[in-house]
């Protein structure tokens, strides 16, 4: 039987480059060596048009230094582990031609879909921190509200952008307390999954997920959901410290084997 998951590779690392994250990357490919990793792929944040302070994705400078410096780790650690050099897209609905255009830019080998900001007026509020500049407002415009936006954009985004993997699903919101799905967002959340089954596009079970709220991102039904599609499941770590590389990694095929139904 083929595993559901290959924990041996871990698909989404940062690096102290997003200003968000501390590290350098080799100190993540190291981690990945000690880990018996047989591939790291970094996912940098690349966000186009959003209005939001302090920056937490790379600009054109550090997306150069990235790829130089990445290049020299693929052949640093030739044959010890792989080394994959990919973006973690932000998607920003107003910008979809900007996006195509830059990813068009770099040589990347492996594109992950999010969505981390939220339009509000003529700036951005951030989806994904705990920061009360965003959370508080967020919240003022209905938790509902939001999540129906976020859902949308990342339809949107699967049915007009190439993405290789669609990153931590139900993450959204994922630091207001309380937050549930309605009925809409599960609807949207089906039609979701079979956009990506349409595409081939795999699901991240993203093990940042046990360290915030004790199970990965997304939810277990949802990757039932996904399975039931045949979707292809892929692990990231989401880390933003070296030690986080293949965090949790060896739960996951005894946390994955009940949801396949
Ligand atoms: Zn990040
Ligand atoms: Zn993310």
């Amino acid at each position: 039987m083929v595993p559901l998951i290959d924990t041996t590779v871990d698909g989404h690392v940062h690096t102290r480059l997003c200003k968000h994250a501390v590290g350098e990357m080799e100190e993540y490919v190291e981690q990945a060596v000690r880990r018996g990793l047989t591939t790291v792929c970094f996912l940098e944040h690349l966000e186009t048009d959003i209005a939001y302070q302090p920056p937490c994705w790379l600009d054109d400078d550090e997306f150069a230094y990235y790829f130089e410096e990445g290049l020299r780790l693929k052949e640093r650690y030739r044959g010890v582990v792989a080394v994959r050099l990919g973006v973690e897209m932000g998607c920003n609905p107003a910008a979809i031609d900007a996006i195509r255009h830059r990813l068009k830019r770099y040589p990347i080998e492996r594109i992950g879909l999010s969505c981390h900001f939220h339009q509000h007026g003529l700036s951005h509020l951030n989806l994904l921190s705990r920061r009360p500049q965003s959370l508080d407002r967020l919240a003022a415009i209905g938790a509902d509200a939001v999540i129906s936006t976020y859902f949308a954009t990342l339809i949107k985004a699967v049915a007009s952008l190439d993405c290789d993997v669609l990153c931590h699903l139900d993450a959204v919101l994922r630091h207001l307390p309380g937050i549930t799905f309605n009925n809409e967002h599960r609807g949207q959340i089906a039609q979701l999954l079979d956009a990506m089954q349409g595409k081939d596009i795999a699901l991240e079970i993203n093990t940042s997920g046990f360290d915030y709220r004790g199970s990965a991102f997304p939810a277990p039904w949802i990757i039932s959901a996904a399975l039931e599609r045949g979707i292809r499941l892929e692990a990231g770590s989401d880390a933003h410290h070296p030690s986080e590389v293949g965090r949790y990694f060896d739960q996951l095929p005894h946390y994955l084997e009940p949801l396949c139904r």
